[in-house]
């Protein structure tokens, strides 16, 4: 593959960047944790990959967070409507389509006569699942990531990262007991184990989305 067309991510004291290749000597740039020019400055390896910035595309918080409620009567959420994912899994798009086809078996059983409680709280659990599993996952990433040989465990961005995620994964552990103590008498049909009721998540990410080459 030709170097402008590979991906590229780099674990930085302040945070990291991701450098997805778009063909023709252009790309798009993630920027996490601090400003693009920033993470620039303190980058090896993918700011080897760039030779001028555009204009900003956008910055917005990127962390995990989902809704308080992921369906009620006559309503069901999914995709980034539901929830949002940690940049750094991939989680967003696969779990969008599950989530979409799920959401579908869901309305077609209720039109068919399935109890829409139980099957709002069969939804409703899977896909708070999905998202208990997305934490794991981040804490093992930011465990990894603080711990990997080049010193950028010690900093802030990565600690405060780890913190984050273990501090949202206690939290979910107490939903699961919460929900699963107020939901027990439900048909087991509809019920998956493992699951939490939340609020928003603790930790916040900023992107920068330029547009390089
Ligand atoms: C910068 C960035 C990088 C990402 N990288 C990855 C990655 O590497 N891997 C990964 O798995 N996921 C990634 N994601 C997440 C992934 O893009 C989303 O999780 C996924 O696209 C969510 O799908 P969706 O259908 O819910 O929402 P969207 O993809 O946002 O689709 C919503 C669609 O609905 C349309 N729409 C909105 N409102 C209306 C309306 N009222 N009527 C009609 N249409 C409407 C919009 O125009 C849009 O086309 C990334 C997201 C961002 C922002």
């Amino acid at each position: 593959m030709h170097q402008g067309e590979a991906c590229w991510i780099e674990s930085l004291a302040g945070g990291w960047l991701f450098l997805l290749g778009l063909g023709n000597q252009r790309g798009s740039l993630i920027a996490v944790g601090e400003t693009t020019e920033s993470l620039l400055a303190q980058s090896r390896l993918v700011v080897e990959q760039v030779s001028g910035l555009g204009a900003s595309a956008c910055e917005f918080p990127a962390y995990p967070r989902i809704l308080e409620e992921v369906c009620g009567k006559g309503w069901l959420a999914c995709g980034t409507g539901a929830m949002a994912f940690d940049p750094l899994c991939g989680d967003g798009t696969g779990t969008a389509l599950r989530e979409a086809i799920l959401a579908s078996a869901a309305i077609r059983g209720i039109s068919r006569g399935l109890n829409p409680s139980d099957v709002r709280a069969h939804y409703s659990l899977r896909l708070r699942a999905g998202f208990l599993r997305h934490l794991e996952q981040c804490v093992t990433f930011y465990r990894e990531a603080r711990s990997a040989p080049g010193g950028t465990w010690k900093s802030p961005f990565w600690s405060k990262e780890l913190n984050g995620a273990e501090a949202g994964l206690t939290a979910a552990a107490r939903r699961v007991t919460a929900w699963w103590t107020s939901n027990s008498s439900r048909s087991s049909r509809h019920r998956l184990p493992g699951t939490a009721r939340f609020g928003l998540m603790v930790y916040q990410l900023t992107y920068n989305s330029p547009n390089v080459w």
